[in-house]
């Protein structure tokens, strides 16, 4: 995810491998946050990496040489940015991942950033600065094969389930380890402030049949890609997880009682406690903008005029 740094991450000191189960290993980002995230690593007869954002001095343990297959859960950049480091490794996506990863038109599609010059000539919150570009320069990357929800990978002695999870992104996928219990859920990350559906086509109902779907594989173990491991109370987690979103659509709902624009809305700190970073009123908007979309067809909102909305 575009993951802003006002989120509450876990934070780390030093990078390392933890065995989850024989043959898979979770390895801990060698820092917290976007540009970085935790990846699995299946140390089988075929060796593979979901996601490669953990950082190169994560990666070196790993023998990154020494990995023949990259499967990246969804395009956005902290959990690409390391697909260089496998030369070797063929690179699977999803089908709906594939346009943003090799054409930055259809990434800047995916992100709602073809909008942002209109925005925020609307709105000056919006910054048009891409603070981010600056990080990681926009990559075309390499893909080599796609994977589909229900798609069986036999890596040797481990095999896992393809779980198409969209919501956060189109594309967005998670991996189910049946024997061992183990269910890899990416950025249905489960950090306290909640989902991030921020994109232009993240999906509201999407993200949240998506976490119905993991909820009712009562996973053992649950794995993420901005926090450690779960082991305890997952289902619960994942329900208050879950209860963010409509918290959020209470907050928007409890600032219509008199008529609002969405650009109105942006700025009074509704997701954000803070907009520090030159893209968190853009996003911001872009998932206040999901929820007025969706309480207006819930009739809970009703559009009073061209731009503003106010409780039904
Ligand atoms: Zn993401």
């Amino acid at each position: 995810m575009f993951a802003a740094v006002n989120r509450r991450y876990e934070r780390y000191d030093n990078a390392m491998i933890i065995e989850l189960a024989p043959g898979i290993k979770f390895v801990r980002a060698q820092s917290a946050g976007f540009p970085y995230c935790h990846s699995i690593l299946i140390d089988s007869e075929i060796r593979a990496v979901i996601d490669t954002g953990a950082g190169d001095k994560a990666f070196a343990p790993v023998e990154p040489e020494r990995v023949d297959l990259v499967i990246n859960t969804h395009y956005h950049r902290d959990h690409t940015a390391g697909n260089h480091l496998f030369p070797k490794a063929r690179v699977l996506v999803h089908p709906l991942e594939y346009p943003p990863l090799v054409d930055e038109e259809a990434r800047r599609y995916y992100a709602g950033l073809h909008r942002i010059d209109r925005i925020s000539e609307i709105n000056p919150m919006v910054i048009k600065r891409t603070r981010s570009d600056k990080i990681i320069p926009p990559r075309i990357f390499k893909v080599d094969g796609f994977l589909t929800d229900g798609d069986t990978i036999d890596f040797g002695h481990i095999q896992a389930t393809v779980l198409h999870l969209p919501g956060h992104t189109p594309g967005h996928i998670g991996f189910y380890f049946e024997r061992e219990g183990i269910v890899c859920g990416a950025d249905i990350d489960l950090i306290p402030s909640g989902p991030w559906y921020g994109d232009y086509l993240s999906n509201l109902d999407d993200f949240e049949a998506s976490i119905h779907r993991i909820i009712e594989l009562k996973p053992r173990i649950y794995c993420c890609a901005h926090r450690k491991p779960l082991r305890d109370n997952i289902q619960e987690k994942l329900l208050q997880y879950l209860n963010t979103i409509g918290d959020t659509e209470d907050k928007v709902a409890e600032h219509l009682s008199h008529p609002l624009s969405l650009d109105e809305l942006v700025g009074r700190n509704i997701i954000y406690k803070k907009y520090d970073y030159p893209y968190n009123a853009f996003w911001e908007r872009n998932m206040i903008e999901k929820h007025l979309e969706r309480m207006v067809k819930k009739e809970r909102v009703v559009q009073v005029n061209e731009t503003r909305y106010q409780l039904a």
